[in-house]
C-alpha cells in the first residue's frame, strides 16, 4: 500500500497535470475499478462530463480530487493503481482501466491498475474533506496539525508503539515501512507500550517520522517525469535510502550488528537488535 510520501507525490503530479480543465469525456475501460459508483459504469462516465477539476487534496494515505462543484472524485490506489498523463490517441498503458479527456484537448489521464483492488468513485459534497475521510487523523505534514494533542493521544494508548503509528486515526499517513524506519531513527523497539514513553521520547519520534518522510518525498520527487503523474506505492525509488526496512542480514547502518526480521501483524518488523532492544518489563512485574 501506498504511504504517505507516495501518495503526495501522486497528489503534487495531479495537481500540475489536472487542477482547473474540465472533462469532456471518460471512458470505463473495466469496471472493477469503479464497482463503488452505485450507478455503474455509464452512470460513473456520464456523471463526470462538465465537471472542472480543483487543486487535488490529501490527507495521510487518502486522497481525493475535488471539483468546482462541491463534489469529489475519491481516488483509492490499492496495491496497484497510477495516473498517468499521455497524448491524446496515444496507446494505452498495460492494464489501463480509465481513460479522462478533457474540453481543451490536451493530454488526457489515464488510470491504470493491474491487481484492480483499487478504484474511484464520487464523493457528494466531498471537495473539502469526504465523509469517507472524516475519521482519519490529520498527518504530520497537516500546516493546522497540533503536534502536542497527538503527542498526548499516543501516550493514551497502551499497544506497542508501532501500533499506535499504524493507526490511521492517531496520526495518518504511516505505513510499515515508514514505522521502522522512525522507529530505527528513534532507537525504539516497535512492542514498546505507548504509555511508557515520555512526551519528549514521543515528539522525537514523531519528529524522525515526519523526517524520514520528507526525505522519502524530496527523492520521490527527483524520479519524477511530466509523462508518468505516479508510481506505485512500493518502496521504489527511496529503496537504497532505507535503513531498517527490507534490510533483513544486513548492517545497521549506525552500528554494523545485522538487522533482523520479526513477524508483526501478518507482516513483519525490521530492527537493529543492538540499537532497538526489547523493552524491559515494567517495574514491580519481576518474579510475579
Ligand atoms: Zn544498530
Amino acid at each position: 500500500m501506498p504511504e504517505l510520501p507516495e501518495v503526495e507525490v501522486v497528489r503534487s503530479g495531479l495537481d500540475a497535470a489536472v487542477t482547473g480543465r474540465t472533462l469532456a469525456g471518460v471512458t470505463v475501460l473495466h469496471p472493477r475499478p469503479v464497482r463503488r459508483h452505485p450507478g455503474g459504469p455509464d452512470d460513473f462516465a456520464a456523471s463526470l462530463v462538465g465537471r472542472t477539476f480543483a487543486e487535488p487534496r490529501r490527507r495521510g494515505k487518502y486522497l481525493w480530487l475535488p471539483f468546482t462543484d462541491g463534489d469529489a472524485l475519491m481516488a483509492h490506489l490499492g496495491m496497484s493503481g497510477q495516473f498517468r498523463l499521455d497524448d491524446p490517441g496515444a496507446p494505452h498503458p498495460p492494464q489501463c482501466r480509465l481513460e479522462f479527456r478533457f474540453t481543451d484537448g490536451g493530454p488526457e489521464l489515464r488510470f491504470a491498475d493491474q491487481r484492480m483492488f483499487g478504484g474511484l468513485w464520487i464523493s457528494r459534497g466531498g471537495a473539502e474533506l469526504p465523509a469517507e475521510v472524516a475519521h482519519i487523523a490529520r498527518d504530520l505534514f497537516d500546516p493546522e496539525l497540533d503536534l502536542a494533542t497527538v503527542v498526548a493521544a499516543v501516550r493514551r494508548r497502551r499497544s506497542g508503539i508501532k501500533r499506535v503509528l499504524l493507526n490511521q486515526t492517531v496520526v495518518s499517513g504511516i505505513g510499515n515501512i515508514y514505522a521502522d524506519e522512525s522507529l530505527w531513527r528513534a532507537r525504539l523497539h516497535y512492542d514498546t507500550p505507548a504509555d511508557r514513553l515520555s512526551p519528549a521520547r514521543v515528539r522525537e519520534l514523531l519528529t524522525a517520522a515526519r523526517d524520514v518522510m520528507g526525505d522519502a518525498l524530496a527523492e520521490g520527487g527527483t524520479s519524477f517525469d511530466a509523462l508518468y503523474v505516479n508510481v506505485n506505492g512500493s518502496s521504489g525509488y527511496f529503496e537504497r535510502s532505507l535503513s531498517a526496512y527490507g534490510r533483513e542480514g544486513l548492517p545497521c547502518p549506525r552500528c554494523g550488528r545485522a538487522i533482523v526480521r520479526e513477524p508483526f501483524m501478518n507482516r513483519s518488523s525490521y530492527r537493529c537488535p543492538a540499537c532497538q532492544r526489547r523493552p524491559r518489563p515494567p517495574a514491580g512485574a519481576a518474579g510475579r
